[in-house]
């Protein structure tokens, strides 16, 4: 069977992935088990929409993503924003994976809590769940929001049983529980220039392009 057969659910995460780490593969796989899908595709971004642009190129960003993943068959990235040069938003992502695999498959879109406190400000949020289910993984010293067009938002949405949700091609919010790493991009380049170790933040592959390529310094 191909990785898209039309007859099973498709579960995105996006993400900078600048670079990409062990907290990132962690979810993903563990999103994977979780959701009982064959395959996570991982969507670097070109041009976010609410920060600066990264300083290492999409081309760097989509190498260590493909380098980290190279032995994972769960895991594939997908550079479907990167062809895209306009700012990456994901309404218009899940919008074209949705004309992709048809109106009845389930589509899954991942992000963490810290993506979630802020998502009002995403470009045509309340739209989203018209494409695909949200599924929202906890982040250490992200608590969920608790007031808010955000709040009311999610209530309104929130499925908690996974097969009721894999039923439906869209328009739940499922908050899951996977344990996750306290690891960020953020935690890695302020590393490297301090000239500190990140061995244990991501694959020896990436931490090896890093060194290569002198990013990050
Ligand atoms: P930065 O520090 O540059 O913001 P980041 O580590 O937060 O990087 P992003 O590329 O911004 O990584 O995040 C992509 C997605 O991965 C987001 O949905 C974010 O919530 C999630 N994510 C990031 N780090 C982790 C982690 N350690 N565990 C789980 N999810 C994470
Ligand atoms: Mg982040």
């Amino acid at each position: 069977m191909g990785k898209f057969a039309s007859n099973m659910s498709v579960a995105l995460f996006g993400g900078t992935f600048n670079p990409v780490h062990f907290g990132h593969l962690n979810l993903a796989n563990s999103l994977a088990d979780y959701l009982q899908i064959q395959s996570v595709r991982m969507i670097p971004c070109a041009i976010p929409a609410h920060r600066a642009v990264p300083t290492v190129s999409a081309e760097h960003r989509l190498a260590m993503l493909n380098m980290a993943i190279a032995d994972n068959p769960s895991l594939i990235a997908d550079d479907l924003e990167l062809k895209r040069a306009r700012t990456s938003y994901s309404i218009d992502t899940v919008e074209l994976i949705r004309q992709d695999i048809g109106p009845q498959v389930p589509l899954f879109f991942c992000l963490g809590m810290d993506a979630l406190q802020s998502i009002d400000s995403w470009h045509r949020w309340t739209e989203l769940l018209n494409f695909c289910h949200l599924v929202v993984c906890s982040r250490p010293n992200y608590p969920l929001p608790s007031d808010g067009v955000v709040t009311t938002w999610l209530e309104r949405h929130l499925c908690d049983d996974i097969t009721q949700i894999k039923k439906q091609p869209q328009g739940c919010i499922h908050l899951c529980k996977i344990p996750l790493l306290d690891i960020s991009s953020t935690a890695i380049r302020d590393s490297i220039k301090c000239a500190k170790n990140i061995d244990h933040m991501t694959p020896e592959s990436v931490v090896n392009y890093i060194k290569q390529h002198s990013l990050y310094e």
